[in-house]
């Protein structure tokens, strides 16, 4: 069955066929969307066909996927994450539907994994050697896991300052890791003139149109997970902007299909001193660099390579952008992890914070239900969660130092 109709630009709409173009619109270098013949598709997939289906991955979505089969699925489980009502992290903020979903459960840790299992299938079924990305970190970690038992290992471009457990991925599941001396923007530019010159297969966020595509499984998880109910809002936190827009092309795609009558309100959530995407959505402009500097190295991007398709996301579903602090970004790690029994990492916290935020200000009220999307795990930098956890109690080796902590803490 053919079941993608083709590619249409996020700026300029024009269309084209796969086969026409691999990454950006030929036109206007805009972005790429994938569309899918929703009429035959309606015919393969309802609430009836997913709620028989035993997969528990995001494959469940195979047919909504630009995939032919599952010759080049990884054999990991990617997807198909945990979503908790959090009652405790809720009532802190005055709401009682709160949402978790907890992508840091993805065999990388991180939300990207959905987007590298679905570009590393593709690569595999288009018949690409070598594949390339540029990365804050989690991208290339999640290309590498999803490519580990590959021959050909992927070629990762990394800024220096990566937290080093994410480098520690990388190098763990063999990847060839190249640490740029610069940024993350820098290491993305150099990344594409590597496979301009090599003919490698880029991964890069945005810049392939499929990264999206497996982006947008989350939001039919949540969609299958809340039994259905369309949340009021989701928040996620946002450096690019593709997560954002992959979750919006998630809940349209479902929409196309007549599986849901409701839209979200999509909520970014950007760190002040990394807020491309909240200027251009307040300003209504065109999307411009700022300096890209924020505690959430994940979210640290100066020139969102998807910008335009959130700031869509943003309009077309009524909702709006938040910006939080490096100091609200970090106490929101503990938080959540004595709130709702997650630990995340600085960025994943960080659309929590953001939340809090439009609570306090009245922007999401009581009986609103929201999500928040955390979108890689704590164990990823622990470094940063260090300088909120608190300290451990040093005693000695016998129980009269204890004694004193026990009274001294009033531990009972
Ligand atoms: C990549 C990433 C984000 C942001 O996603 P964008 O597509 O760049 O907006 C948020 N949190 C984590 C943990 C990430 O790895
Ligand atoms: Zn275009």
């Amino acid at each position: 069955m053919k079941k993608i109709e083709g590619l249409r630009c996020v700026e300029c709409a024009a269309e084209f066929g796969l086969a026409e173009t691999k990454y950006i619109c030929p036109r206007c270098r805009g972005n790429l969307s994938v569309v899918y013949d929703y009429k035959a598709l309606r015919k393969r997939i309802s609430r009836k066909s997913l709620k028989a289906d035993p997969e528990r991955t995001l494959w469940r979505y195979l047919d909504i996927l630009p995939l032919d089969g599952r010759a080049g699925v990884p054999p990991v489980h990617a997807g198909w994450t945990p979503l908790y009502h959090a009652l405790k992290l809720g009532s802190a903020i005055g709401l009682k539907n709160l949402y978790l979903k907890d992508d840091g459960r993805n065999p990388s840790a991180s939300f990207k994994d959905r987007a590298s299992a679905v570009v590393a299938a593709r690569a595999f079924e288009t018949g690409e050697k070598t594949v390339a990305g540029a990365s804050t970190g989690n991208a290339a970690a999640s290309l590498a896991c999803m490519m580990a038992q590959r021959e050909t290992k992927p070629v990762i471009f990394v800024p220096r300052t990566a937290p080093s457990a994410k480098l520690a991925q990388l190098l763990v599941f063999g990847a060839v890791v190249l640490s740029v001396d610069g940024t993350y923007d820098e290491a993305f530019d150099l990344c594409r003139q590597a496979c301009d010159e090599y003919g490698w297969y880029n991964r890069n966020t945005g810049y392939n149109p499929f990264t999206r595509e497996g982006k947008k499984t989350c939001a039919f998880e949540l969609c299958e997970q809340l039994n259905w109910k369309v949340p009021d809002f989701v928040f996620v936190s946002v450096g690019d902007g593709n997560i954002i827009s992959g979750l919006w092309k998630g809940f349209t795609d479902f929409h196309a299909l007549g599986l849901i009558d409701k839209l979200p309100k999509m909520v970014a959530v950007q760190a002040e001193g990394s807020a491309a995407i909240a200027r251009a959505w307040k300003n209504g402009g065109a999307i411009r660099p700022v300096s890209g500097k924020t505690v959430a190295d994940s979210i640290s991007v100066s020139l969102p390579r998807d910008g335009a398709a959130a700031v869509k996301a943003l309009k077309e579903s009524g909702g709006f952008a938040v910006l939080v602090s490096d100091r609200e970004i970090l106490a929101a790690i503990p938080a959540v992890a004595r709130g709702a029994n997650v630990f995340a990492e600085p960025a994943g916290a960080a659309a929590y914070a953001g939340l809090a935020k439009c609570a306090a200000a009245g922007k999401v009220r009581a009986n609103d239900s929201a999500v928040v999307v955390v979108t890689g795990s704590g164990l990823k930098d622990v470094s940063s969660a260090m300088k909120v956890a608190g300290r451990p109690h040093e005693v000695g080796t016998g129980m009269d130092s204890v004694r004193r902590l026990v009274k001294r803490e009033k531990i009972s």
